[in-house]
This record gives structure tokens, C-alpha cells and sequence, in this order.
């Protein structure tokens, strides 16, 4: 059987088990974490990653894709370490996280220098570890496919082309990102079943959603307690009209939950949270509330292991 890699090394495709594909353990600005280190409190962050992951666990969890990718954070031995404590098995990404704006170093480079790093971290492994990236990571927000998220996204096809990785592709479906996102990869020649646009259920309008699947492509249905962009109760109705219409095997559920993150100040949540911008926007929201309301509204046990234990291995194996 296929091999996937995981922070604590290949897991047999089989032993993937119940996963979440979009989930983290920790999201913040790491340049920020770097020069002004006495903003966060070490201890505590880790702390909130490790509750998270034992919850995860408890809920029956047994993966996590970890898509924290460079500018969002990422840190491959505190997933390593998060991780191992709470037996939670993560599988991590390479790839950046930008909606346009790209350091100096990688502006004056070509797609195919920065696929190069991109590839290192598949084979060789991330940042001096052995830990190994399972899959690639770009993205497409509000100001739609610039120059700069172009050149990520012919980067990430053309690693994924070497080394038979696939693509998450972060979208924003109320820019209308998705279908020029899955164009370019398509362009580039990455086979559709590696692609996966994130963020998808960010919006009910089942044509646009169904212009992507027709393409071929994996859709995340992954912003589960993320209210301000879709409540719950429409998330739920996409999900199930989808079921409905067949597109089981090309979803994605989870709730790009993080344990912490630092893009807002403390009563800056407490407003976001009190107002109902979010919701029990947790790591277990899927397994505690979304998976039993989607099995009460008519989702199969067979949709659901299709969606939960199915998809992630034929996403992630070439
Ligand atoms: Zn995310």
C-alpha cells in the first residue's frame, strides 16, 4: 500500500483513518513572531494546540491535514511536537500563503526557482528536519489572481508534476477565484483529482460550486463555524444538496479551525465571537455538530466515510 508522509514519518495510506484535511494547530504572521517574540506567550500557544489536538483525538479524529504553509507560520517541529503529545497523526504542506504580496526574494525569481524549493521540502524535508510535505499549498483571496499568486500557483503545479504531490488551493469564492485558480493548474498539466479549492462551501451557489466538480477537482467544504462568510444551517443544505447530486467522492468537510491566531486582538474575538461571526468555530465542530446534523438531514454512513476516510487517501496518494 501507498505511503503518505506525516510529521512522524509515512503512514500507510490505510491508517490514514477519520481525518479532518484542514485544520491548525497554530496560524500567525512568522516575521512578527520572529523580530517581536515577547507578543506571544510560547507556552500558552502551545498549550491551546495541544487541547486542540487531544479534543480532535477524543472526537474520534485520528489525522489532520495541517496546511500552514510560509507566511501563515509555519513551523514543522511545534506540529511535530503538538502532535506526538496529543497522538493526533498531522501531515503538513510546503507552499505559500499570500493573497498578493510576495518578499523581494521570491519577486525576482521564476516559478520554476521557487517550485525548486517547493520540491525540496517534498524530498529532502522541511526546515533541516526529515519531516516530509504531503501536499502543496497556494492561494487566491480578494484581490483576485495577481501576478505574484499566479506565479504560486504554476510553482506548486510544477512541483506537484515532479513528485506527484497534490495542490490545496486556499479560494474566495465571492471574488469568484476558484474556476481561474483550477484553469491554471489544469493549464500547467496537474491532473484535476490533485487539485483541492478550499474554501468552496464559502458560498451556496450551487452553480459556481458545480462549475468546479465538473471539472474534475476535490472542493473543501472547510470553513465549518466561519458564520460571517456562510452560517452552519446553509453549509449544511450545500453539503447535502451536493451529496444528493453525486459529488461525494470530490469533498471535503472540516472547519480551518486554529488553535490560535494572531491577526486579531483579544477584544477584537471577544466582539467577532459575541456578534456571531463565528461559531463553536473549533477543531470538533465537525465531528461534534456538522457530521451528526449532515447524518440526521439524509447523509449516508457510506457518503460519510467516502467524505471522512476515502477522499483524503485518493487526494493524497498519486
Ligand atoms: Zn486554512
Amino acid at each position: 500500500m501507498a505511503s503518505i508522509e506525516s510529521v512522524t514519518g509515512p503512514l500507510d495510506a490505510d491508517d490514514l483513518g477519520r481525518t479532518l484535511i484542514h485544520e491548525h494547530l497554530r496560524a500567525r504572521d512568522e516575521s512578527n513572531a520572529l523580530q517581536f517574540p515577547h507578543l506571544y506567550d510560547d507556552d500558552s500557544l502551545r498549550a491551546a494546540a495541544v487541547e486542540a489536538a487531544e479534543a480532535a483525538v477524543a472526537a474520534g479524529v485520528k489525522t489532520i491535514g495541517e496546511p500552514t504553509a510560509m507566511l501563515l507560520g509555519r513551523d514543522v517541529r511545534f506540529i511535530e511536537s503538538v502532535a506526538t503529545e496529543a497522538g493526533l497523526q498531522a501531515i503538513v504542506c510546503t507552499g505559500i500563503y499570500t493573497y498578493d504580496h510576495l518578499p523581494l526574494f521570491w519577486q525576482s525569481r521564476s516559478p520554476d526557482a521557487m517550485a525548486e524549493a517547493f520540491i525540496h521540502d517534498i524530498e529532502q524535508g522541511i526546515q533541516g528536519t526529515d519531516i516530509k510535505a504531503a501536499f502543496l499549498k497556494c492561494a487566491a483571496d480578494e484581490p483576485g489572481i495577481t501576478a505574484n499568486v499566479e506565479k504560486i500557483h504554476r510553482a506548486c503545479a510544477r512541483a506537484s508534476l515532479r513528485t506527484g504531490r497534490p495542490i490545496m488551493a486556499h479560494s474566495r469564492p465571492a471574488s469568484n477565484t476558484g474556476p481561474r485558480q483550477v484553469e491554471i493548474l489544469l493549464e500547467e498539466g496537474v491532473a484535476p483529482e490533485r487539485i483541492q479549492i478550499a474554501h468552496t462551501g464559502d458560498t451556496d451557489d450551487l452553480g459556481y460550486i458545480e462549475g468546479l466538480l465538473d471539472k474534475g477537482v476535490f472542493i473543501g467544504l472547510d470553513r465549518y463555524g466561519i458564520e460571517m462568510y456562510l452560517p452552519t444551517g446553509r453549509r449544511n443544505a450545500t453539503t447535502l444538496a451536493l451529496l444528493e447530486r453525486g459529488y461525494a467522492e470530490q469533498m471535503f468537510i472540516a472547519a480551518d479551525s486554529c488553535a490560535t491566531l494572531d491577526w486579531f486582538p483579544d477584544e477584537t474575538v471577544e466582539i467577532l465571537v459575541r456578534e456571531g461571526a463565528v461559531k463553536d468555530w473549533t477543531i470538533t465542530l465537525v465531528p461534534d455538530q456538522v457530521l451528526p446534523a449532515l447524518r440526521e438531514g439524509g447523509m449516508t454512513s457510506e457518503q460519510e466515510k467516502t467524505m471522512m476516510e476515502e477522499n483524503p487517501k485518493r487526494w493524497l496518494v498519486a
